[in-house]
């Protein structure tokens, strides 16, 4: 058993890293508190994690004891005397053999050694005697001298692993910050992203719906949602095509045998649909497009000039996820990914992939989200040494790492590289999108793949009539469109902009003599392609207007008696307390130059 220099291994880290260091600590302190207040044969430690949301601490309790958000003070209370106390957190290095015996009667900390690498050197991390967890990281420990600002935010069930066939034990979470100003900061934040939170607001807004008798993780979509989704959907197909794409469809399932082909197979197995077997033959919902796309090209020759051929599909891809980790439209059990895998020379690869990133940045900025501020990018490599995730191949992977790195170099843009994180079969550019809070999720990848052309035989042939091994470029633009809804309802709060608004306007008249002009209006705005609806039945103005407002429609069209005289329309915008007099020409002229803009 070695003690591990904390002090030491601290200096020179980063404030993000200063930060999870930080709950790192209060989240063991949160652990011994627990097990100090009700005692060691009531609480059984699980789990423990740090991530951009703060800690979560997951144990197991007896029956008899109850946990609820009341007792937080008192679980509060205990962690800041422990802080005050200067209460260490001792990190012990030992071998997977030493911490089965000292875990011995810990249950889950006993499952938890026993799926590490028997060679594997292991980190106990201990409050006095009580042992808070394990871990291979030699992570955390006392932040000397700090006395963080914390709270604990929820209590909840989890599924033991997330997995809904293990034991129910029961989560606590929280946050903590250096001061109490960062920390009032930070719940500020959390009240906003509470507000935007896309399944409230999805709700709210009737954009989607899940049904439990459908499936859990498979969305319904609402017709105002689809319109949304529709919408969306041709703004990516045509940009595609106007960027030399030739999109395709191909369908959602196919020969087992051809993941197998592709060597998805084993390194997706856990996360498929079983088999469904017809005709003694099995077949699988399709968990990635790219080897459809394969023997779409292997359907015929192709000559040199034909590349780099770029063959794009919104595809329905279907991929089992824990139920635990099922999250609204941002973790789902299908979604539609805007794929496309780009078939190129190796001396097209560089502007290929620059290409991609053109298009991704044209799409984040038509939402008005930009490079270094709402999202970054990540060079995901590979690890040598590591040949049962990775290929086995060290020229290829130098060499496809550098073509990345030499891209993202020209752009001029800030990036950091990340090692262990690439694709099985080649490294990959990451971008990576920020939310409300600041938590980071990865929202786009271009993927450099050097082995899929050698599975699939993949060949061009080349100026001297020579069969020539391509590279190929797996892509997504937009991303799932599932996941880009839950991004941009909660960037947006729900309040689209025109373009994507599921209703653009509504026609409100003042009392019901003059529906018949309102329905003169809601005509010709529907006629000119607009989104609108005609709220012409009986009831106050002022209630219909709220209701716009709360449905967080852009344009509310007023008619009264002026307006009915003089031709005109009174408008008002979404969000202002005033309403403008203008021609109805005028209006449809604005109106669908801002559409057509893509205005924010
Ligand atoms: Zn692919």
């Amino acid at each position: 058993m070695t003690k591990v220099d904390v002090k030491k291994a601290l200096s020179g880290i980063s404030a993000d890293y200063m930060h999870s260091q930080i709950e790192a600590y209060i989240g063991y302190l949160l652990a011994y508190s627990l097990e100090k207040i009700y005692g060691l044969n009531k609480i059984s430690v699980a789990a423990y994690s740090v991530s951009n949301d703060g800690f979560t601490y997951d144990f197991e309790k007896s029956e008899d004891l109850s946990i609820n958000a009341s007792e937080f003070k008192k679980i509060e209370k205990e962690i800041k005397k422990a802080i005050g106390g200067n209460v260490k957190i001792n990190v012990e290095k030992v071998t997977k053999k030493e911490a089965l015996e000292i875990c011995n009667n810990s249950k889950y900390l006993t499952i938890k050694i026993s799926e590490y690498n028997d060679s594997k050197e292991l980190y106990l991390y201990k409050v006095r005697d009580f042992i808070c967890d394990v871990s291979s990281e030699p992570y955390t420990s006392s932040i000397v001298d700090l006395k963080p600002a914390i709270k604990l935010l929820t209590v909840s069930g989890a599924y033991w692993q997330g997995n809904e066939k293990n034991a129910m034990l029961t989560r606590i979470t929280g946050v903590a910050f250096q001061t109490e100003e960062e920390l009032s900061r930070y719940l500020n934040l959390l009240e906003e992203s509470k507000k935007r939170d896309h399944r409230k607001l999805g709700q709210d807004l009737g954009l989607f719906v899940f049904s439990e008798t459908v499936g859990k993780g498979l969305p319904l979509w609402t017709p105002k949602g689809a319109t949304v989704r529709r919408i969306l959907e041709r703004f990516i197909v045509d940009e595609e095509i106007k960027r030399g794409y030739l999109h395709v469809y191909t369908p959602d399932i196919a020969n087992l045998n051809l993941y197998k082909k592709s060597g998805h197979y084993p390194y997706y197995k856990d996360t498929m649909y079983a088999p469904i077997v017809i005709d003694d033959e099995e077949y699988m919902l399709r968990p990635m497009t790219c080897p459809h796309h394969f023997e779409l090209y292997l359907s015929s020759k192709h000559s040199y000039k034909e590349l780099p051929m770029r063959i794009a599909e919104l595809a329905q891809l279907y991929r089992y996820e824990k139920s635990g980790e099922l999250a609204g439209l941002l973790r789902v059990r299908t979604f539609c990914l805007a794929d496309a895998h780009i078939i190129a020379r190796k001396d097209q690869a560089e502007s290929e992939i620059s290409g991609v990133l053109d298009l991704i940045e044209y799409i984040t900025e038509t939402f008005g989200l930009k490079p270094g501020l709402d999202y970054s990018y990540r060079l995901s490599l590979g690890n040598r040494n590591d040949t049962k995730k990775y290929y086995k191949d060290d020229t290829s992977w130098d060499y496809a790492e550098n073509v990345l790195r030499k891209v993202l170099n020209s752009r001029n843009v800030p990036y950091r590289e990340a090692e262990d994180e690439a694709a099985f079969y080649g490294p990959k550019i990451d971008i990576q999108m920020k939310n409300v809070l600041g938590k980071e999720d990865t929202a786009f990848t271009v993927q450099y793949d050097f082995v899929m052309p050698k599975r699939f035989d993949l060949k061009y042939i080349n100026e001297s009539n020579e069969e020539i091994e391509p590279i190929v470029v797996h892509r997504s633009s937009i991303g799932a469109i599932e996941r880009v809804m839950a991004f941009l309802i909660e960037h947006f709060a729900g309040a689209f902009p025109l373009w994507l608004a599921p209703v653009q306007a509504v026609v409100i008249p003042i009392s019901q003599d003059l529906t018949e002009y309102a329905s003169t209006v809601y005509n010709k705005l529907k006629l000119s392609d607009l989104r609108v609806e005609n709220w012409n039945e009986s009831g106050s103005m002022q209630n219909k207007i709220r209701l716009a407002e709360k449905q967080k429609i852009p344009y509310m069209i007023i008619i009264g008696k002026t307006e009915l005289e003089n031709n005109t329309i009174s408008l008002r915008r979404r969000g202002s307390q005033q309403s403008v007099v203008v021609k109805l020409e005028d209006f449809l002229k604005k109106i669908k130059e801002e559409n057509a803009s893509h205005s924010l």
